[in-house]
């Protein structure tokens, strides 16, 4: 492969940012079980973003809330930032989801009572930090998706493209190693799920994180750098995306 990123050689923790191993995931479906993910490996490098596609029901959500650990495999193993998350204790696996996972799901959720700074300054606050030490770290972020003016804002006040990218930079609060998205853009338009995409990619590169994007749309694939297709619960070989 060819990818426009430095990875580490050495077997620094930050050389395996996340790196899925033969996972299998099965669910209760009636008498038998569904087979959601089949002997899946994927591994996504520091500073670049791996966009998973696939028809919808081929397993997508199901391997990103696996990558979060938010659901244990029958089979296989998850790496994040080095560290094997086989068999640690779900408050362990609650340390990891909070210091090395930043998650983006297609709604974002934010709080109606809450400005957007605050939307972000919540976040250092579950982590145990103070929301005014962090304040600084949320006027950066907000920045860095272009909605400083906007700070003071409630989320009845922005856009839905506005919203999508505080969700964003809420995910970034805690400097993750992996950033998860699920279909972030699937409530805006063409051009906006765009725009938010090409803002991820370059957040992503700047911030140097491991970042697996699901998304429908085969038009945002041109700014990602490796595209890995599930079919049925399979993986096909991550190839580097075409040239922007
Ligand atoms: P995608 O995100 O690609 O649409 P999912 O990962 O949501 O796919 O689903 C993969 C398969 O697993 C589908 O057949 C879906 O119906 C099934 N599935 C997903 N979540 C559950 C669950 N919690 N319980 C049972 N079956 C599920
Ligand atoms: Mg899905």
């Amino acid at each position: 492969m060819n990818l426009p990123t430095v990875v580490s050689t050495t077997t620094t923790p930050s050389s395996k940012p996340l790196q899925l191993s033969d996972v299998t995931l099965t669910y209760p479906d009636g008498d038998t079980r569904l087979t959601a993910l089949d002997s899946v490996s994927l591994e996504v490098p520091k500073g670049t973003v791996t966009a998973l596609v696939g028809p919808s029901g081929s397993g997508k959500s199901s391997l990103l809330a696996v990558a979060a650990t938010l659901i244990s495999p029958e089979r296989g193993t998850v790496v994040i930032d080095g560290r094997d998350t086989t068999g640690l204790s779900r408050r362990e696996l609650t340390e990891v989801r909070r210091h090395k996972v930043g998650m983006v799901f297609q709604q974002p959720n934010l709080l109606p009572s809450l400005t957007a700074l605050e939307q972000l300054q919540v976040m250092a606050h579950l982590d145990g930090r103070s929301a005014k030490a962090a304040k600084g770290r949320a006027e950066e972020l907000l920045d860095a998706v272009g909605l400083s003016e906007q700070a003071r804002r409630r989320p009845h006040q922005l856009s839905g493209g506005q919203r999508q990218r505080i969700n964003i930079a809420r995910a970034l609060m805690n400097e993750p190693t992996v950033l998860l998205v699920d279909e972030p853009t699937s409530a805006l338009d063409h051009e906006r799920g765009a725009a938010v995409v090409a803002l991820l990619t370059e957040l992503t590169h700047k911030r140097a994180t491991a970042t697996l994007l699901v998304t429908h749309d085969r038009a945002q694939l041109t700014a990602v750098d490796q595209i890995a297709e599930v079919y049925d619960g399979r993986l096909r070989r991550p190839t580097t995306a075409t040239a922007r």
